[in-house]
């Protein structure tokens, strides 16, 4: 088979220089350095090893690696330093891979490796082997250097061009360089331009895909979670969104931070606005009088827009401001632009709950409370799952309860599972429980009959 040169790529114009300095060479192909075949053989056994993965449809691996920072070693210590750190880390990846690949020099300080019969998980297996191998600290004369790479990890495809193929892992390791190097990034996994043109990686543009059409087709739903007063009465429910169909749910862990880098997280908050207010209608409706927590994300809130929002769902929704409580999340409060102050206080004028939420986990200093209009705390489940052993944590819950409590809040403590908990957080002095102990966050309906049976027990 025969593969063209690639025109004006990076391959093709070291192909020439590395003719121009083959007179050096000890052995022909052979990089005198490290002993490793030399760039224009490595394209050779590309090639070659290409054709024969595609004869015996077994998966042909390239690993591409650059050291970071080695411009720094030469500059500190001449480049005859720079090649014992060369040789040194050209010995590691020897040792570490083990025969599992074929090691070339492409140069400088890059290195190619081509693994036959190495799967994507293999090949990411061996990549993340070698990093830790480079990383380990060489000693050089009286300092230790810390040596760290960038990987770029390729898998070939059916039919495709070996270049192209090499290509691939050099732009992989590229992407893992930008990134801040000291890590691997797997071909196809680089982030691409989405449909709002940000830079996402490849799943991420799939979640962005299917938020997009979500929002289009209605596959967006809110799941409700009981927050109960250890006073027996159902402090309120926590609207928490769901995207797409019942058996195939994206969690919000991973579809939230996607709409966050992409800005849909406005239309998704005023999505989950509209929809909270309208089932804290409903419920109210069905003799059910509950509050209705509702998420908002900091997007929504920095917007001057957002007062126009809240109100236009308490009216689309036509319910009493006083059944709706917005979560904030603690970071929200390091800094508190005017417009957010203003966003704030339209929202408790218009008789509106604040709270909050994962309080304890950001940096705000629990002086910046007074300042915060909001009327709940909402203690994040990281001070819970070490309750009641961590007697230290258990202060802390107790002291930020008390000042809370002082302040007018309502104290909620989240992610309560177990029932020695559920006793600490009540020692403690904390109004209200929220956590699978009680109930899991549930679709509307299943809302209904949790409520229908707890009133008939
Ligand atoms: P969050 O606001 O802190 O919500 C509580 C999370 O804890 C929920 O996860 C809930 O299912 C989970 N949880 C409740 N009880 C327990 C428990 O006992 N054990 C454990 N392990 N977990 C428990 P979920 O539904 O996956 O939501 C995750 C996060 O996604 C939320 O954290 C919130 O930050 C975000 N989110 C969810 N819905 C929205 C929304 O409508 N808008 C925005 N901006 N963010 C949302
Ligand atoms: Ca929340
Ligand atoms: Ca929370």
């Amino acid at each position: 088979m025969h593969y063209p040169s690639p025109v004006n790529s990076k391959l093709s114009i070291s192909v020439h220089s590395q003719r121009k300095s083959s007179k050096d060479m000890h052995a022909k192909g052979i990089d005198p350095t490290t002993g490793f075949l030399d760039r224009g053989e490595c394209l050779a056994l590309t090639t070659r090893m290409a054709a024969q993965a595609t004869q015996t449809g077994r998966p042909l691996a390239s690993l591409w690696i650059d050291l970071d920072r080695l411009k720094q070693v030469n500059e500190s210590f001449g480049h005859l330093g720079g090649d014992t750190v060369i040789v040194q880390i050209a010995e590691r990846l020897r040792e570490k891979s083990g025969g599992r690949a074929e090691w070339c020099r492409m140069g400088g300080d890059e290195f190619v490796g081509l693994a036959t019969d190495c799967d994507a998980a293999h090949a990411l297996q061996l990549a993340h082997d070698v990093l830790q191998a480079i990383e380990t600290p060489l000693r050089f004369g009286e300092f230790a250097l810390h040596p760290s790479a960038s990987i770029g990890v390729a898998l070939l495809e059916p039919n495709e061009d070996p270049f192209a193929f090499l290509e691939r892992a050099d732009r992989a390791m590229s992407t893992a360089k930008r990134q801040g190097g000291g890590r691997v990034v797997a071909s196809g996994d680089e982030p691409v331009p989405g449909r709002l043109g940000i830079l996402l990686a490849r799943e991420e543009l799939e979640i962005e895909n299917r938020l997009h059409l979500a929002l289009e087709n209605g596959g967006l739903t809110l799941h409700y979670q009981p927050i109960i007063g250890f006073d027996g009465r159902i402090e309120a429910v926590e609207a928490l969104m769901r995207c797409g169909a019942s058996n195939e749910l994206i969690p919000p862990g991973k579809f939230i931070p996607v709409a966050e880098k992409t800005g849909l997280v406005i239309r998704l908050g005023e999505w989950s606005l509209l929809a909270g207010a309208r089932f804290a209608r409903d419920l109210e409706d069905a003799g059910r009088r509950t509050k209705v927590a509702i998420n908002v994300s900091r997007a929504q809130l920095v917007s001057p827009k957002f007062t126009q929002a809240l109100h236009a769902a308490l009216l689309c929704a036509n319910v009493n401001a006083e059944l709706i409580e917005l979560e904030l999340t603690e970071s929200l409060f390091m800094d508190i632009s005017e417009t957010v102050q203003s966003n704030l206080r339209a929202a408790r004028d218009a008789g509106v709950g604040l709270a909050i939420d994962d309080f304890g986990t950001g940096y705000s200093c629990l002086a910046n409370l007074k300042d915060i209009p909001a009327t709940k705390l909402k203690l994040d489940r990281a001070f819970v799952t070490v309750l009641p052993h961590d007697r230290r944590a258990f202060a802390v819950v107790k002291a930020m309860t008390q000042l809370g409590r002082e302040l007018g809040m309502t104290i909620v403590a989240e992610g309560v599972e177990k029932i020695e908990q559920l006793d600490s957080l009540r020692e403690a002095g904390v109004d209200a429980i929220q956590g699978y102990i009680h109930a899991r966050p549930m679709p509307e309906e299943a809302l209904m009959n949790w409520f229908h049976e707890r009133k008939a027990t």
